[in-house]
């Protein structure tokens, strides 16, 4: 039997690649374009399709261009998910992290440099870089005033700038961003009134396709699907009330999350005798029938079901008046639970206790788009339903991945408030405190990691111009890049407009990446070209900006997902750079 087993499985085929074969080489340059054309308002939107012509994804966003694209090379798989675990955990900086791993990946192997040194100097020159960028000295972070309104819209509506696809531009993006940011607001708890633990982040999206985005809304409360009701015509509910333990007059809740529909085998998942005679599908749909009605002699006014409900465990309730749902999915059960403080009862073989029934206020049955929705409302929840609406699926996916990374960013600004000068000014300000840093304890880097001096240069010089190369393809292609010697921030000026860096004109009408500084609040300038050889910064005096001087319009990245892609970026890097072989079965 062993024998026949084995003539039928595939000889194995092993493929074996290193980093230096042109093949593996070009995959990774292949990459690297992709996602650096992808990042920042000028990027390009990609069009993805599989070989054998399937659905077309549309994007900029890293989570959707990495799940719309398959890669075959072991090497590019490892980079994508390393940048997926971040993508995960963040929701923003997925492209960065991709584009700095590849960037150091490539010019490591075009240095001649020992590849285990350079790995364990990236990550020396990484713990530099996050000690100053966390630390109070660094110039290039401040802290966001979650109390000046102005500044967390420049925030929000920059994240949605820097993704084209959405399609928000001018009037839209500062409604859509207002949208957003008071959705957001309106659902921070009151600690003094409300409960301290939720099982969501209580804004629920609900995707609609609609030609119109200005269709997109935020209601109070919970909406969820109802399809037991006219999608053209909202009608009126009444709605059985019992008293809760306040002697209040609500809507007692019971939210299920198994089955209803009867059917034994799939449900109870088990061995079971049945005596001869009893059909077991009919047993088990009688006990469901028992324990719905003792829902009704509970005073249960709404059974939200996550699975199916049986046509006569509905025609059951619909004859007690007991308004129910079926088919909720997995996803807005805590979202139910959220809303109304009720338990999932998993187990319908007894009653559920009092503590397991959850309380609203008010349903309404409303109509959206020619769809039937159930609206929840209860007045201390602190969950609201945001409504996207774009023209079509795909924008309504990438509308929905940008959300919530924003989402996700402004809740990590309550717990962290620190954001870094963005438009690439601290990728250039921070290449260059590494590169000052190194200088001043070039031999004791040296000494500890036992090689040259010279070499301890040369690879921080690849670390810095790779973190600068991030700043310059976020630009449209027709600019020169150029930074300043006294705070180190990037300015684009027009490609070839300048030849000689002294016949700069200083003017306010100047302005750096993030729009911090102007023309006139600087000395020097110096191109910022991978030509020529790095710039010679022989000090590195750079002074915090007073936070009176930091205006709204200012762009600013989240320190916090900064950090964390850098690190995931070398972490990946060096492991990669230090792989001898990637050996993978093509068969
Ligand atoms: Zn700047």
């Amino acid at each position: 039997m062993m024998g026949s087993r084995e003539t039928f499985k595939k000889p194995s085929h092993l493929q074996v690649d290193t980093l230096d074969d042109p093949e593996i080489r070009a995959a990774i340059s292949t990459l690297r374009q992709i996602v650096a054309s992808c990042m920042g308002p000028h990027g390009k939107i990609k069009i993805i399709q599989n070989a054998t012509g399937g659905h077309i994804t549309r994007t900029t966003t890293s989570s959707r261009l990495f799940g719309a694209i398959s890669l075959s090379k072991p090497v590019l798989k490892l980079i994508v998910s390393s940048v997926q675990s971040h993508v995960e955990q963040y929701q923003d900086g997925g492209l960065m992290a991709c584009l700095f791993c590849l960037l150091l990946v490539e010019s490591s192997l075009d240095c001649d440099v020992n590849r285990s040194i350079l790995a364990d100097l990236y990550q020396v020159f990484y713990d530099i870089v996050d000690d100053y960028m966390n630390s109070d000295e660094c110039a290039c972070k401040y802290e966001l005033d979650f109390s000046n309104l102005e500044a967390m819209m420049a925030f929000v509506q920059n994240m949605y700038d820097s993704k084209p696809f959405c399609g928000l531009y001018g009037y839209q993006l500062e409604e859509f961003s207002r949208l957003i940011l008071q959705t957001f607001l309106q659902c921070i708890p009151d600690m003094a009134s409300s409960k301290a633990s939720f099982y969501t982040t209580r804004i629920y999206l609900l995707c609609v396709k609609h030609e119109d985005m200005n269709y997109s809304r935020n209601l109070n409360g919970l909406v969820i699907e109802y399809p037991e009701l006219s999608s053209h015509v909202e009608k009126k509910l009444s709605i059985k009330r019992s008293l809760d333990s306040a002697s209040c007059h609500r809507i007692k809740v019971a939210l299920v999350n198994c089955s209803m529909s009867g059917d034994a085998e799939s449900e109870l998942n088990a061995n079971y005798e049945v005596a001869t005679g009893v059909n077991p599908d009919m047993f088990y749909l009688e006990k469901i029938l028992s324990f719905c009605y003792q829902l009704v002699t509970l005073g249960t006014g709404l059974v939200i079901c996550q699975k199916v409900m049986h046509p006569q465990v509905k025609e059951y309730f619909r004859k007690e008046g007991v308004l129910f749902t079926d088919r909720l999915g997995a996803m807005p059960v805590p979202y139910v639970q959220d809303v109304t403080g009720a338990t999932p009862i998993g187990l319908l073989t007894e009653a559920p206790s009092d503590g397991m029934f959850g309380w609203i206020d008010h349903i309404e049955h409303v109509v959206i788009h020619d769809k039937s929705y159930l609206h929840l409302q209860e007045v201390d929840s602190c969950v609201i339903t945001l409504v996207l609406a774009t023209p079509d699926e795909d924008k309504l996916d990438e509308l929905k991945t940008t959300t919530l990374g924003v989402l996700r960013n402004l809740e990590r600004l309550i717990i962290q408030p620190e954001v870094l000068f963005g438009g690439g000014c601290w990728n250039t300000h921070v290449a260059s405190y590494l590169r000052h840093h190194v200088a001043q304890n070039l031999s004791a880097l040296a000494s500890t990691h036992d090689c040259s001096e010279s070499l301890v240069s040369t690879s921080a010089e690849i670390f810095a111009r790779c973190m600068e190369k991030i700043a310059m393809v976020t630009s449209p292609d027709s600019m020169d890049h150029l930074v300043d010697v006294s705070s180190h921030h990037v300015w684009r000026v027009t490609k070839g407009e300048i030849n000689d860096i002294s016949t700069i004109r200083h003017s306010a009408s100047l302005k750096c990446g993030c729009g911090l500084l102007n023309g006139t609040m600087v000395k020097d300038f110096q191109f910022l070209n991978e030509k020529l050889s790095g710039p010679k910064y022989k000090e590195f005096l750079v002074s915090k900006p007073n936070s009176e001087a930091i205006g709204c319009d200012i762009v600013s990245d989240s320190l916090s997902v900064v950090v964390n892609a850098l690190r995931i970026a070398v972490n990946t890097a060096s492991s990669i750079i230090t792989v001898g072989q990637f050996i993978h079965d093509t068969n």
